[in-house]
């Protein structure tokens, strides 16, 4: 089973995530976590990376994509993926289209979990005191930054699976256990 992940930083999508790879037994692909690791293995690639992601700015897509077709080919994908962070712009998911459907991979659900910006500035700010070991764009400005960039990038790939009938909303604001009991409602038992 094949799930498509989104929410704006700091909406949990995270957490969810995490429930979800054990419940239904698939992986998640990352791509905020597999461009963290190119950073550490501190190529001149993924200096250049962390540039970009400091600033809370979007990696080129031919950077994302090349990274995604990698793992897509993956046998530990077989059972299913949770693409979290992925596509972020239009371009991004029309090349997905294209992947999936040269492979003959199905979507089977495509969630956003929605959350007011007010909201997301608090649970940051809250975080960034809580937590010393904090991830360098996890800063009350640079997600300020994220915010913006995914309201200018992201939504129009919301809208792009709204129109095709294919996006489902789950309300973020609840606790945990709220939003992962509407996920597996949403997903059902398999
Ligand atoms: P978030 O908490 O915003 O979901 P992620 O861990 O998904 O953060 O991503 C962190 C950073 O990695 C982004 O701000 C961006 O710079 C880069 N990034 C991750 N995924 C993509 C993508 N699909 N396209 C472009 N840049 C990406």
């Amino acid at each position: 089973m094949n799930i498509i992940l989104f929410g704006p930083p700091g909406a949990g999508k995270g957490t969810q995530a995490k429930f979800l790879i054990e419940k239904y037994n698939i992986i998640q692909l990352s791509t905020g976590d597999m461009l963290r690791e190119a950073i550490k293995s501190g190529s001149e690639l993924g200096k250049s990376l962390s540039l970009i992601m400091d600033k809370g700015d979007l990696v080129s897509d031919k950077i994302i994509m090349s990274i995604i077709e990698e793992k897509i080919d993956k046998d530990d994908c077989k059972n299913g993926m949770i693409l979290d962070g992925f596509p972020r712009t239009l371009n991004q998911a029309n090349e997905l289209d294209e992947l999936l459907n040269s492979k003959k991979i199905i979507i089977d659900y495509i969630i956003e979990l929605t959350v007011d910006e007010n909201l997301l500035i608090n649970r940051i700010e809250k975080r960034a005191e809580e937590n010393l070991d904090i991830r360098n764009d996890d800063t009350v400005d640079i997600l300020k930054n994220r915010i913006l960039v995914y309201k200018n990038d992201t939504l129009p790939v919301l809208k792009y699976y709204k129109d095709k009938n294919r996006l489902i909303s789950i309300n973020g604001m609840q606790s945990i256990e709220k939003v992962s009991n509407d996920l597996y409602k949403t997903i059902g038992e398999v």
